[in-house]
Order: structure tokens, then sequence, then C-alpha cells
């Protein structure tokens, strides 16, 4: 019954809403039967039955800032209360540092303030002079929502690379610029947003732009931002636990390598992935839980001598 009144919705808003994500103009209600619908029609039901909210332009913005906060909230409890816990420690890359309150809080502080002042104008603005998104009556399928997750987080990556690699090299924009988010003594995950405002712009420039390259559906557009913040947050973490990304996958650089990045600034510039870093030479191995040190990376400092 359900699906029947959504399908019929689709209907009703066709063409255009279909033939924007590629997905084809159909306009017989019959064609579309239940066994044809994408996977992740069901969740995608959700969106369209909530469409008050999800076709407001704020709506990517507050689920990628919510989310951001919500990724803090396991990683914080940890640095706090977990940090006697033997399990805890054992996987802390720098077991010797402790992430204290004065920390977070100053992190925190800093977070909010440019929330405030930049992310907030941008969203009002964006609120008022932005009309409604068209929200597609298809889910995209499984496939399209993967590689097209992969594809915008290799793209964000490259341009981050890029942006990373230059205000490194370049002394003026690394003072004015980048060294703010260098500065906390002890990485921990409030440390993802700690950036300068000119950095939080670009990283927002980065972070919308790919989706918009690889024409992505709006469901995996904010599928994107949450698994984007997410990697901010894990990155910037200072543990190595076993079900990490960087554990999985061999090109995936993860929360080891960027923590290298923040005790020796001129290695690994990728924030998520190691290929760009391998192929310019730039790569570091990373330390691991307990502060170990693989065999990779103390050959890589007996070059370094
Ligand atoms: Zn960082
Ligand atoms: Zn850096």
């Amino acid at each position: 019954m359900f699906q029947k009144k959504i399908l019929t919705m689709g209907v009703e808003r066709e063409p255009e809403c279909l033939r924007i994500y590629g997905i084809g103009c159909r306009h017989n209600e019959s064609k579309y039967s239940t066994d044809q619908l994408p996977l992740l029609q069901p969740l995608w039901n959700l969106a369209l039955e909530n469409q008050y909210y999800t076709q407001s332009p704020l709506f990517p913005i507050v689920i990628g800032v919510g989310s951001f906060f919500l990724f803090t909230l396991p990683f914080t409890f940890i640095d706090f209360y977990g940090k006697d816990w033997a399990w805890v420690k054992k996987y802390r890359i720098h077991p010797e540092t402790t992430v204290t309150w004065p920390m977070v809080r100053h992190a925190a502080g800093l977070t909010l303030w440019n929330q405030v002042l930049y992310i907030l104008p941008v969203s009002i603005a964006q609120c008022t002079w932005t009309s409604d998104t068209e929200l597609p009556f298809l889910a995209p399928s499984l496939w399209d929502f993967l590689w097209h997750q992969f594809a915008c987080l290799a793209i964000y990556d490259f341009f981050i690379f890029v942006w990373h690699i230059i205000h490194h090299r370049s002394r003026f924009l690394y003072r004015h610029f980048h060294s703010v988010h260098h500065r906390p003594s002890v990485v921990n995950c409030w440390v993802s947003q700690y950036v300068h405002p000119w950095e939080l712009f670009c990283v927002g420039i980065f972070g919308t732009t790919p989706p918009w390259i690889v024409g992505a559906h709006p469901m995996t557009i904010w599928g994107f931002m949450i698994f984007s913040a997410f990697l901010g947050v894990e990155t910037h973490s200072g543990y190595d636990f076993p079900i990490m990304l960087h554990r999985w996958f061999p090109f995936f650089g993860g929360t080891v390598k960027h923590e290298m990045h923040h005790q020796r600034p001129l290695v690994n510039f990728q924030p998520y992935f190691t290929w760009f870093d391998r192929l310019f030479g730039t790569e570091c191995p990373g330390m691991q839980a307990g502060a170990f040190k693989p065999k990779t990376l103390l050959e890589w400092e007996r070059k370094e001598q």
C-alpha cells in the first residue's frame, strides 16, 4: 500500500527529477515493480516521507556538522573514562600521552566558534538563496552508492593532498593558516576541526565538489558527508583499534599515517589514502598501537638519518 503511494509520488514528480540523476524517464507506473527497486529504496523512502526536512538546503549541513559531534562522543568518552582501561591503553598510539579537559575544551571551543562565525552564516545564506533539493523517486543502486562514496573520497583526498603539500611547502601559507591545525600537542578527535577559517573554507569546498563531479544521488551525498565526518574524527583519534579501516585496506593510511604527519609534518600529506604520498616519496610508515615502531618505520628512520 505504502509502496504504491510512493510509486504514485514518483510518477507525479516525473520527468525532471528522475532525469537529473541519470535514472532515465519512465512514464508508465506499471513499469515499477517492487522487485526492481534498488536495495536502498526502503531507506530512501524515509527521506521521501520526510521531504519537509530532507529537501531543505540546510539538511546536508546539519547532518555533516551533527555527525561530526556524534562521532567525537565515543572517542572523547574513552579519552577520559577509559584512559586507565588496559584494552584502551593497549590500542593508544602514544600511551604515554593523556587527553585533558583543557585540551578538549580549547579545541571544542575553536570548533564551535568556527561553526557559529562561518558555518552558520553560510547556512543562513544557503537557506535564503538556494531552492529546495529535488529528491528523485528512486534510491541509488547499491553499486552506485558505494563506488560514488569511494570516488568522492578519492577526489576529496586528492584535493586535500595538493592543498596540504602547498600549505606545508610555503612558509607563508603554513605560518598564517595551516600551522593552526598543528598546534595541539596531543592529537585527539577534536583536532579534526581545529583549523584556521581559511582551511575550514577550503575543506568545505573540497568536500562538496566531488559529489557534484561524479553526479551523485542526494542519498550518496548525505552518506559521504557522514562518512567524511567519521574519517576526520577517526584519523585524529590517536587510536589504532583493530576495527579501523587502515587495518583492513592496505592503501588506506588512516589514523597511524596521519598521526605520523602530526609528528613529522613533512610526510603523509594525504589524509586518507597513500598512493600519491608513495608516488611523490612523502610516505612515512606509521607508529602503531603502544608506540610500536614496525620494521618499515625503523628502516625509514635509518634512511633519513
Ligand atoms: Zn590533522
Ligand atoms: Zn599538515
